[in-house]
């Protein structure tokens, strides 16, 4: 079961069988039709053709990765990923903080935590929650343009004074283009204009129906300014991802996508990755996206460096050959010579994709126009 033929695959991804074989010499691997193939291969084939494997079990699902499942005994639970939308101004970034602030378990608070565009939360109960800083909607949009639907739990924020805003109604659209559940977040609940049950009826106009108004989206009032309601916030996010069930395989080759990237001097070439399944080591050597590397070092969000990552969890990565895109993704393989292989071929195909540049999805014909 862990084989496949290379026609089978291509019957399975509905492309021709002989594209598949030249692809593979690319690759640096000569097969015929017929030929099984290893996992890892067929992966990184549908990968490179922009495919996403017809998921069958609920597993795969879960992970939302492209490639084949992990099996059901190997996985283990992970923390959420939670991405903050919302119009300018309504609070998103005040609520990051706070969030921040008021929950990370560290003798070091204010103290320098930097900038990495994701972070991790220790909740009074000892449960995680990855939090992706991503600087808006078509951010968002884009990373799953490329192929990477990284996040679990949408939190939308609406300013109670403000209400229903033009990009709250974009981020409405995406997430639900996404299919990721959201919680709304009423902020700034604290101004004496503050309007909650407007933003509710107003949110019906849109299919948004909270549970007061017997829909399933969860609400809750609050305040990041005065840091009001956000144990409440908190723990719906750990219902949601409870009932989301959300797992992942931490004992494999390590995959993940990149939450940001760029050229810092000193340091060379450094990604924020999101570790999607397995762990990602210091040694690892891998592939993402058109660039290759060795992990020389890697820090989390408080700055420290570790000597590894798992699931859901943001790492700075330093050792890549050059900087990827937000998105894209990052795969451990077996040595450095199929590390490079896989990144020239990555790099064609960017490069054909450039010169045919179209727009992938209405959503990123919008977000283009923008
Ligand atoms: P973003 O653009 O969505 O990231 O919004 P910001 O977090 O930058 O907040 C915009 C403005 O709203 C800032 O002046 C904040 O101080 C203010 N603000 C944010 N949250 C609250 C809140 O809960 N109450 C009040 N009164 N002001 C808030
Ligand atoms: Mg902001």
């Amino acid at each position: 079961p862990e084989s496949i033929t290379v026609q089978e695959l291509a019957n399975r991804m509905a492309e021709k069988g002989a594209d598949l074989v030249k692809a593979l010499f690319k690759m640096g691997t000569a097969v015929t039709l017929n030929q099984p193939i290893d996992q890892d291969t067929a992966e990184l084939l549908v990968e490179e053709f922009g495919h996403r494997i017809q998921r069958v079990s609920d597993a795969d699902v879960e992970i939302g990765m492209q490639g084949e499942a992990d099996a059901p005994e190997t996985l283990q639970p992970r923390a959420p990923v939670v991405t903050i939308m919302g119009h300018v101004d309504h609070g998103k970034t005040s609520l990051l903080d706070a969030l921040r602030g008021t929950n990370v378990v560290s003798g070091e608070s204010g103290g320098i935590t930097q900038h990495i565009g994701a972070y991790q939360i220790k909740t009074k109960g000892g449960d995680l929650i990855t939090f992706l800083d991503t600087p808006g909607h078509e951010a968002f949009s884009e990373m799953r343009a490329r192929g990477a639907n990284v996040t679990d739990i949408v939190i939308l924020v609406v300013a109670a004074d403000d209400g229903l805003m033009p990009q709250t109604i974009e981020a409405i659209n995406h997430t639900k283009a996404a299919g990721v559940p959201m919680i709304v977040a009423i902020n700034k609940c604290d101004k004496p204009d503050a309007n909650p049950q407007k933003v509710r009826e107003r949110l019906l106009e849109h299919e948004v129906i909270v549970e007061d108004m017997g829909g399933e989206t969860q609400d809750v009032e609050v305040s990041a300014l005065k840091r009001q309601g956000l144990d409440a916030l908190i723990d719906k996010i750990l219902l949601q991802s409870e009932l989301l069930e959300l797992t992942a395989n931490p004992d494999r080759a390590a995959e993940g996508n990149v939450i940001e990237a760029q050229l810092d001097k000193g340091r060379g070439a450094v990604a924020t990755v999101l570790v999607r399944r397995g762990t990602l080591k210091v040694g690892d050597t891998f592939v993402i996206g058109a660039e290759s590397g060795k992990v020389r070092a890697m820090i989390n969000d408080k700055g420290q460096q570790v000597k590894q990552a798992g699931p859901s969890t943001p790492v700075e990565v330093l050792g890549l050959s050059g900087v990827p895109m937000a998105g894209d993704q990052l795969t451990v393989v077996e040595n450095e010579a199929r590390a490079r292989e896989v990144a020239a071929y990555r790099q064609e195909q960017a490069t054909k994709k450039r010169t045919t540049a179209a727009p992938t999805s209405f959503e990123h014909m919008f977000s283009a126009l923008n």
